[in-house]
């Protein structure tokens, strides 16, 4: 069966990225018919638009991508392509599988965890009004009549809606991804203490789930800045981790500090019916055309993807060469290395080619 799959390049090192991520999966002989689709910088430059209809569309109709980074631009429409896909494709979860890489240079051993972030609400809803603008005095003045709190007249602000419908959605997707791939606990970040009708309401919501699971899936919370302590301290207590959308972008940086870095950390942005794939890193810039930066976060996030298209075999084929080739340290950009000065670092290309030959081996 042919599987039809948008390819969005991206700005910065994804061309290169993705390119190495193409060629490693179509080595795994998956039969798979990319539509390359363009967004950001690029797309501006080529097309006068940050995000065409036309690479949205393509998704919608593919409803799988492979996705390389996107700058955030500047001054523009946008506060962030990026999130403004996830909010055009209804992409809800975003789940970032946090794994040990033998090889990779780690404070730590055998971890393996999961986070699973909100993508739609919270801080990133994008509901901000400048200091000074007429909407921010307008604002300031209503939340004085109707809470008794002084704002500082020289204020930006930024609104936080976390809803019911949400939080129980995301949640929900925790429990059901715990089960199925034979996890044992579920663990929701929040704020409660101090944020209570955002925070508490996610708290709430977790707690009200978690009894549908209750003598299947163990279920606990904790306070972010806690967790973030116990990462560092104990990251082997955890397994999923549940968490409203600004807490899981920090929180999965952190973790995946925890293996190895930027360079190793996958991740899938899921909706209802579409799903993309794209590195936990973002574009890199400094790096752009130097076919320098690891492939492998890229890669693994296609691994992800075979395995969303029910494509297991290749999905495990591919990821047990990804290992191999980082746990040997031979074929491996500078940042696998044990240091970073290290002149026997490959390219991104050439960390593609040793794992497409492992494939083939
Ligand atoms: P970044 O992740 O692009 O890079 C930070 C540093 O991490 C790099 O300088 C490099 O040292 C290291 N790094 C990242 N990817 C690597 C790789 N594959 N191999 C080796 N080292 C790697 O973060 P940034 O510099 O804060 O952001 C650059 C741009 O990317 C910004 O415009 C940001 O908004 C955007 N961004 C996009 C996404 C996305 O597309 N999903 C995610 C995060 C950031």
């Amino acid at each position: 069966m042919t599987h039809k799959i948008t390819l969005i390049p991206g700005d910065g090192i994804g061309p290169e990225i993705t390119e190495a991520a193409r060629r490693c999966i179509e080595a795994t002989g998956v039969d798979i018919s990319w539509e390359e689709k363009l967004a950001g910088e690029t797309a501006r430059e080529k097309l006068g638009s940050l995000l065409p209809e036309d690479t949205l569309d393509s998704v919608r109709k593919n409803r799988v991508a492979l996705k390389g980074p996107i700058t955030t631009p500047v001054g523009s429409g946008f506060r962030s392509v990026n999130v403004a896909i996830r909010q055009a494709l209804g992409l809800y979860v975003c789940l970032r599988p946090i794994k040990s890489c033998p090889g990779a240079r780690s404070h730590y051993k055998d971890i393996d965890l999961v986070v699973i972030r909100e993508n739609s609400e919270d801080l990133y809803a994008g509901i901000e009004f400048q200091e000074s603008s007429p909407e921010a005095k307008r604002i300031i003045e209503e939340i004085k009549e109707c809470s008794k709190k002084e704002i500082r007249p020289d204020s930006g602000i930024s609104i936080k809606p976390i809803s019911r419908y949400a939080s129980r959605r995301i949640v929900k997707f925790a429990f059901e991804y715990a089960l199925s791939n034979n996890r044992k606990k579920v663990t929701a970040v929040h704020k409660a203490n101090i944020m209570k009708f955002t925070d508490g309401l996610f708290l709430e919501v977790a707690r009200d789930v978690a009894k549908d699971y209750e003598g299947r899936i163990a279920f606990e919370d904790m306070i972010v800045d806690n967790m973030a302590m116990q990462l560092v301290q104990r990251p082997h207590n955890f397994d999923v981790l549940v968490l409203p959308n600004l807490y899981g972008d920090i929180v999965s940086d952190l973790c995946a500090g925890l293996i190895g870095g930027l360079g190793v950390a996958p991740g899938a942005n899921i909706g209802e019916q579409i799903a993309v794939f794209e590195a936990v890193h973002g574009s890199a810039p400094k790096y752009r055309g130097l076919n320098k930066v690891n492939p492998a976060a890229m890669i693994l996030s296609g691994v992800l993807m075979l395995k969303y298209i029910e494509e297991n075999n290749a999905a495990e084929r591919l990821e047990n060469a990804v290992r191999e080739v980082i746990a040997e340290g031979k074929f491996v950009t500078y940042d696998l290395k044990p240091s970073s000065g290290d002149l026997t670092a490959v390219g991104t290309m050439e960390m593609a080619d040793a794992i497409i030959k492992k494939i083939s081996d």
